[in-house]
């Protein structure tokens, strides 16, 4: 196969703060460093915020909705700007692809066929909902010789905190902001600090939408804080964070004192329920896909490949063709199939789970090691173990398949649940009363049958346990973004 490199031109956006529509420093001047994983060079340096900068942004978001254009918009004319933002984002999306391949290694071609039109299309999604934001009616039983009539409607939940994490930031940042902008809420997001250019830049097409100056604020900084700032902040109305597990604990815990809402969307450790009866010849990319796609720095990676006995070996056998026939390389090739992990930290995590999994006992068939190259790329992984191994119980965020086998549909369910997280679960199998069976019993935000992909829009996703709380998408994210008040009418 010939690799053909396209490194589109591509324009850095101002990597600074976005407050107010304007483009800022940070307060005394501080900075950190953004580094591209494929070749270790700098991108760029970019304006790291301070507590206070986080509360400049929040008094701006805080004083569109109290008063400002925003505030007094109609529903239709905030879907027209979503709408406008849609069509924005496609039309930039080799350029916002190529800040994601830049920033965070991701592949160009995956970026620009999968999350940029999957952001759009959040947006266009919630455009349509922007001017049916509804409450109900209720005829109620008179009390005494009073007449009674109740409703409900519904408002904008407030200003929105949104922390967002590095593996897929603009779409992460649209499943978050378009409901919300769609509901009338504004909102101060902090992007990770190794992924935060495409954010800045959708931040620009976003005010080129129409957007008014300050309903979008935009605090890119370090986690500890600018994100501790903005999640402990006490004028914003809901926190909305997706990260790993260990922060979205301290996030709720911060949360806790001020009663405020709180949508965590964490990590996982899914599984893909391998049935005798499964098509693999249809499933097999499916299975790859689920623990190799982004080199595996998925939040619903199924890397607990749990196989019937029967058909173990052939499932391997397909994992392993997948992993050796891997082109790991420059994001910006054609030919690559993988491109490199986000940085030298997570690449050394993946490594030492790599060697504990060696350690404990798993069967190493395929990867296990470093790419020899300059970047941080990593072979795709396969081990055959057992649901009890450090490797099978904990998120690895990178390419590391571990293969179960199980004897009947009660193993795999008990194997598909012993675990502390509970964001999406995969059953491939021929049989539809199977599928649906199983699916009950998974203890999971979600079940993917016979297939794997981005969450769609118009459904809410979301997890349990470990995985998280809340639902964002679908009618459960303007839900989430708004707040029902209740009236009684005394006639
Ligand atoms: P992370 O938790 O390290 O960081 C996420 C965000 O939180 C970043 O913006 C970071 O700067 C910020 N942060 C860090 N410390 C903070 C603090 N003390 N207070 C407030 N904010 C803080 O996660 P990551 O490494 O960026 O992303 C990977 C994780 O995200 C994985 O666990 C993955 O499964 C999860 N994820 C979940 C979903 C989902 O939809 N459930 C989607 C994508 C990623």
């Amino acid at each position: 196969m010939t690799s053909e490199t396209i490194t589109p031109a591509f324009d850095l956006p101002e990597p600074t703060l976005r407050i107010n529509g304007q483009h800022i420093g940070a307060h005394a001047g501080q900075t950190y460093e953004s580094f591209n994983p494929s070749t270790e060079e700098l991108v760029t340096t970019v304006a790291a915020a301070q507590p206070e900068d986080v509360d400049t942004a929040v008094a701006a978001a805080r004083a569109q909705l109290e008063g400002g254009p925003w505030s007094r918009m109609s529903g239709s004319e905030r879907g027209r700007i979503l709408t406008r933002a849609a069509q924005l984002i496609e039309e930039d999306a080799h350029n916002l692809a190529a800040l994601e391949a830049v920033e965070m290694g991701k592949l160009f071609h995956d970026s620009v066929r999968g999350d940029i039109p999957a952001a759009a299309e959040a947006f266009r999604h919630f455009a349509g909902w922007a001017d049916k934001v509804t409450g109900t009616t209720v005829q109620l039983p008179d009390f005494g010789p009073q007449r009674r009539f109740g409703y409900t409607i519904r408002q904008p939940l407030g200003v929105l905190g949104a922390i967002t994490p590095w593996n897929n930031p603009v779409l992460i940042a649209a499943w978050k902001l378009a409901p919300a902008l769609a509901a009338g809420c504004t909102a101060v997001i902090k992007p990770a600090e190794d992924a935060s250019l495409s954010t800045l830049r959708l931040g620009e097409l976003l005010a080129d939408a129409g957007l008014p100056d300050g309903v979008l604020n935009i605090v890119p900084g370090l986690g500890a804080v600018a994100g501790a700032a903005l999640a402990g902040h006490s004028g914003i109305d809901k926190i909305s964070f997706t990260g790993s597990l260990r922060v979205g604990k301290q996030i709720q815990s911060l949360a806790g004192d001020t009663f405020r809402k709180v949508t965590l969307e964490l990590g996982g450790k899914s599984p893909q329920l391998v049935f005798a009866d499964a098509d693999l010849d249809q499933a097999m990319p499916w299975i790859a896909m689920g623990n190799f796609y982004h080199q595996g720095q998925v939040c619903a990676a199924g890397t607990r490949v749990l196989a019937h006995e029967s058909i173990v070996d052939k499932v391997i056998e397909g994992l392993i063709d997948a992993a050796e026939n891997a082109q790991i390389g420059d994001p910006f090739a054609s030919a690559s199939t993988m491109g490199a992990i986000v940085n030298g930290r997570q690449l050394d995590q993946i490594l030492r789970y790599i060697d504990i999994g060696r350690a404990e006992g798993a069967e190493l068939l395929a990867g296990g090691g470093r790419v020899a190259r300059s970047g941080y790329f990593v072979e795709p992984t396969v081990f055959r173990g057992s649901n009890d191994l450090t490797i099978a119980r904990e998120e690895i965020f990178g390419p590391v398949a571990t293969v179960i086998s199980f004897k009947d549909t009660d193993e795999a369910i008990h194997l598909a649940n012993a675990t502390k997280y509970g964001l999406n679960a995969m059953v491939y199998t021929s049989d539809l009363s199977r599928a649906l069976a199983v699916t009950e019993q998974l203890r999971v935000g979600t079940v993917w049958v016979n297939g794997w992909g981005v969450p769609d829009p118009a459904l809410p996703w979301g997890g349990r346990a470990g995985s998280g709380i809340g639902r964002e998408l679908g009618r459960s994210g303007i839900e989430a973004d708004t707040e029902e008040k209740t009236v009684h009418i005394g006639i």
